[in-house]
């Protein structure tokens, strides 16, 4: 019944982790037709710096959301993205999120 894959036509996305340090993160691949084009990596690794203490805290960004909300792992501090900035990473970390990456 199953006669193989459908032929995809339109250009799709198809992620790799990445495991080795220190480019831990995600490969995304575009994949047109049969061709495959090593597009972008995202770093999912982030350090986030608290506003209140100044405690660096190293996170693994989540790639199909943002993060809002962050409390800091030293001074318990909830933090809060600033005005005009989707996440806590865009605010406090040392690179924007995935999806401004
Ligand atoms: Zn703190």
């Amino acid at each position: 019944m199953a006669s193989g894959r459908p032929q995809l036509s339109r250009p799709y996305w198809t992620a790799q982790r990445l495991s080795t340090p220190p480019s831990l993160g995600l490969r995304l691949w575009r994949i047109v037709g049969n061709q495959e084009q090593r597009c972008i990596t995202v770093e999912l690794q982030n350090v986030l710096t608290c506003p209140n203490c100044g405690e660096k805290n190293a996170r693994e960004m989540p790639t199909d959301s943002c993060e809002y909300f962050w409390t800091c792992e030293k001074c318990g501090q909830r933090i809060t993205p600033l005005p005009g900035d989707c996440c806590v990473y865009c605010s406090y970390g040392e690179r924007k999120c995935p999806s401004k990456q």
